[in-house]
């Protein structure tokens, strides 16, 4: 099923949540022609959220719409967002999960020469974050589930997870990628996975967001159910883990 908002009304909608929220709908810069929008508002916990990275993913792009319709108002007190609601529009207007040079720009965040990558690099360089928060869909799957990066022991996924459950199905077991109970599981290793990730020649944006962060999560959607299911498990996991973020900071000297 290939259900999503049409880019003109994600524009329009978009514009109007920057009016309510009295702050402008930036153009941080275009790729492939297309504009690619970044709205900042907010102050308290520092939160880098996106979607839309891959074209065929229209859920994380509705579901970061509804989050920013429906609950960016009650959260601006205690959280200052960063918010990029689709990072691949080229993609996004055809139902293509690569830009518009064919390439996943999700593996280019190492690339020199990738332009959202260095859009993104340079908007975000020497900024701090709290959490980065990537909203993804998977194509093949009828159930959600998530990754979680960061150097502590994960420790917001099962509470998502558990979140996520009540509004919508959980991929119980997969092999490609590997999940458990709607959760991706950590390898084990004794380097750093911030030393390991250096080593790593594709960097998705969730190694961005953890360079930034120390701490990321990215959230798949299954693309098999409707629509509104998705946006609806998308909204629940994005403030969850805001709830989660804020009870992190509270507890911390
Ligand atoms: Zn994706």
């Amino acid at each position: 099923m290939d259900e999503r908002i049409a880019w003109p009304e994600v524009q329009e909608r978009l514009s109007r949540v920057a009016r309510r929220l009295g702050v402008p709908l930036e153009t941080a810069g275009v790729v492939d022609g297309e504009p690619i929008y970044r709205l900042r508002f907010g102050r308290g916990v520092r939160v880098l959220l996106a979607a839309g990275i891959h074209g065929e993913e229209p859920g994380g792009v509705a579901g970061c719409l509804a989050f920013l319709e429906t609950e960016a108002e009650q959260w601006r007190e205690r959280v200052q967002f960063d918010v990029w609601p689709c990072l691949n529009p080229f993609g996004y207007i055809r139902g293509l999960r690569h830009n518009g040079r064919d390439v996943d720009p999700n593996r280019q965040f190492r690339n020199p020469e990738d332009p959202l990558s260095t859009l993104m690099w340079e908007k975000l360089q020497g900024q701090r974050f709290d959490f980065g928060l990537d909203l993804h869909e998977d194509s093949d799957f009828s159930g959600f589930y998530i990754y979680e990066t960061t150097e502590e022991a994960p420790w917001f996924r099962r509470t998502v997870r558990d979140a996520m459950a009540r509004v919508g199905p959980v991929c119980e077991w997969a092999d490609e990628p590997t999940v458990r109970h709607g959760l991706v599981p950590r390898g084990r290793a004794a380097t750093p996975l911030r030393e390991r990730l250096q080593k790593r020649r594709l960097w998705p944006l969730a190694f961005l967001m953890f360079d930034l962060s120390g701490h990321a999560m990215t959230i798949e959607t299954p693309v098999l159910q409707p629509l509104a299911v998705r946006t609806l498990l998308q909204v629940t996991a994005v403030h969850t883990a805001l709830g989660l973020v804020l009870k992190q900071r509270a507890s911390q000297p």
